[in-house]
């Protein structure tokens, strides 16, 4: 049994908690995030990690790091491999398959050392972990798993075979826009789905994993809150029943977490922000991982220009399917800098949560990743969505439908005309459905900013528990 929440590590040695996050830029932001709370909160930690986008030790020199050394997979799409989504699942099961070996070496050999130290509290591993969480069970280790999206998502996901078993997946083209009668909101177009056989099995097969992950282990922990998803998490609770849920969100706004950037910010454009006035600024941004064809940066590009606002462009290495080598930054089409000169910047990778909480930020475009959907709601920023693959488009349609807070673009490829007019309503403040979102927006920032880490403390007295 272990000691209440407040205690400091003296006379308690289960106080080291192991973390392995997801090495992608989604999953290790919001596992640093909770590493700095539970840190705070007197707990020793080490962090498990490939060397693929390996952690920056030297920014957190409080923590053990372990690298567990695996061959890297390509993880980009290629001829082999085209689809982006099935590249990257399949680079995750890879991951999961190498690590194993390591990882149980590398535990094995740490538990050792720590039955003269700390005591080791748990392992906390992504849900897309699944093979990392069963070794640590093998080793009589107790293991949490964090999901990096919403309480919605993992709902879904959990529902997923009988969603396919009642038919609606794989989707069809003529039912995209058929309600989900078990799961509102949803659309049969909110589910993660593919018109290639092999890449569904793929999609299913990971989704089972992060739900087993969740299920085998002694508690989920979510990056949500309760004022966002009141219903889900409540449905949640009752549907899985013997593992406790931690909705611990937003990690972001309680953790004092440095950040984790794969990518090096570009700081300069916070100054350009500066110049702006308020409310004015469009912040573009589509993630670390979600790609886009050629002509769809054309159009984005055109409706940019052509919507007249100031805007600020994050251009990451790699946005571009087919794009020259990963160090360049993707073209943009003759005429843009000249259209636009004067009204925007362009960055290959932002300080994105304070652009989004920058005064000149008046609306954000959006691919809907679970984490900067959370920074704008947190920011009180309206977005406008796009959104590409897995729970991206879930999380549009809580955007859109539920929370009231942006609108979302009809899915396939993207044209300039249908673009301007987006920015348009999002932008302009003065007239609807701009304000009523801005509205919205700013009471659910108000709703965000009243979390408090009550919850926080039942997962650490949980922890000393288990
Ligand atoms: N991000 C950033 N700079 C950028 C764009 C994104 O720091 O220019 C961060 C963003 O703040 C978020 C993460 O990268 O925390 C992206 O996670 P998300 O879940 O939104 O999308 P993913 O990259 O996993 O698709």
């Amino acid at each position: 049994m272990g000691s209440s929440a407040g205690d400091t590590a003296t006379g308690d040695r289960r106080r080291r908690v192991l973390l392995f996050p997801l090495p992608y830029q989604g999953h290790i932001n919001p596992m640093f995030q909770l590493a700095g709370l539970l840190h705070s909160r007197g707990f020793a930690v080490t962090v498990f990690h490939t060397h693929f986008n390996a952690p920056d030790a030297s920014l957190h020199p409080a923590y053990d790091f372990v690298p567990v050394p695996v061959p890297v997979p390509n993880c980009m799409p290629d001829e082999a491999n085209p689809d982006a989504v099935q590249a990257t699942l399949d680079h995750i099961l890879a991951m999961n398959r190498a690590c194993e070996a390591p990882f149980r070496e590398r535990l094995a050999a740490l538990l050792e050392q720590q039955r003269t130290r700390d005591g080791v509290a748990c392992l906390i591993a992504d849900t897309q972990l699944l093979s990392l969480l069963d070794v640590a069970r093998e080793l009589g280790v107790p293991t949490l798993a964090l999901r990096t999206g919403s309480a919605a998502c993992f709902r879904m996901f959990a529902a997923f075979p009988a969603l396919c078993d009642k038919g609606y997946l794989p989707a069809q083209e003529s039912q995209l826009d058929a309600p989900v009668g078990e799961l509102p909101p949803y659309r049969v177009r909110d589910l993660p789905s593919s018109s290639s056989s092999a890449c569904f099995a793929v999609i299913s097969e990971a989704i089972s994993r992060i739900v087993t992950a969740a299920a085998t282990s002694s508690g989920l922990i979510l990056n949500t809150f309760d004022a966002l998803e009141p219903a889900e998490l409540a449905l949640l609770r009752q549907e899985l029943a013997t593992v406790p849920v931690f909705d611990i969100g937003p990690l972001h706004k309680l953790s004092p977490a440095a950040s984790n950037s794969v990518l090096q910010q570009d700081r300069g454009c916070l100054d350009w922000l500066d110049t702006q006035a308020p409310a004015s600024v469009l912040y573009i941004s589509f993630g670390s991982i979600a790609s886009m064809s050629a002509t769809d940066l054309v159009e984005t590009a055109w409706g940019i220009a052509n919507s007249g606002r100031p805007f600020l462009w994050v251009l990451r290495p790699g946005l571009v399917r087919g794009a020259p080598p990963e160090s360049r930054q993707p073209p943009l089409p003759d005429g843009f800098h000249a259209a636009t000169r004067g009204r925007g910047t362009v960055v290959r990778w932002a300080p994105q949560e304070e652009v989004l909480a920058h005064p000149a930020v008046g609306g954000f475009w959006t691919h809907c990743g679970w984490n900067s959907t959370l920074e704008a709601v947190c920011a009180g920023v309206p977005m406008m969505c796009r959104p590409s693959f897995g729970d991206q488009m879930g999380n549009a349609r809580y955007v859109d439908h539920v929370w009231r807070i942006g609108l979302a673009l009809d899915g396939g490829e993207v044209e300039r005309g249908e673009v301007e007019a987006a920015v348009a309503a999002l932008m302009d403040g003065g007239g609807e459905p701009g304000a009523g979102m801005r509205r919205r927006a700013l009471e659910l920032k108000s709703r965000a900013a009243e979390t408090s880490c009550l919850n926080v403390d039942k997962l650490v007295s949980h922890i000393l528990a288990l």
